[in-house]
């Protein structure tokens, strides 16, 4: 078993499964399709394949990381912070 840190909007979207907050970086217009370069649509599909990759996911309560670190799911680079989750595969 091994430990996953993923910044605090991606562990809301693991634990709730809700990942409306990245339609915040989608410019496209409302009612219609996503564009085939829309960046939320682009960063949902990549969360998704990291999650599938990495299984099952449990959350292990806050990392409270004293400094930077890169989350595993949206590649963002957080400041401080973020959630620690369990992952069933290795590393
Ligand atoms: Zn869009
Ligand atoms: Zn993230």
């Amino acid at each position: 078993m091994s430990s996953v840190i993923t910044c605090d909007p991606c562990a809301v979207g693991v634990v709730n499964d809700d990942w409306t907050h990245l339609d915040m970086s989608c410019c496209c217009k409302p009612g219609e399709a996503h564009s085939d370069d829309c960046e939320a649509e682009r960063m949902q599909a990549s969360i998704v394949g990291t999650l599938e990759s990495l299984g099952q996911l449990i959350h292990n309560g806050d990392a409270d990381l004293p400094g930077y670190f890169d989350c595993i799911l949206c590649s963002e680079i957080q400041c401080g912070g973020g959630h620690r989750f369990l992952t069933m595969r290795g590393e």
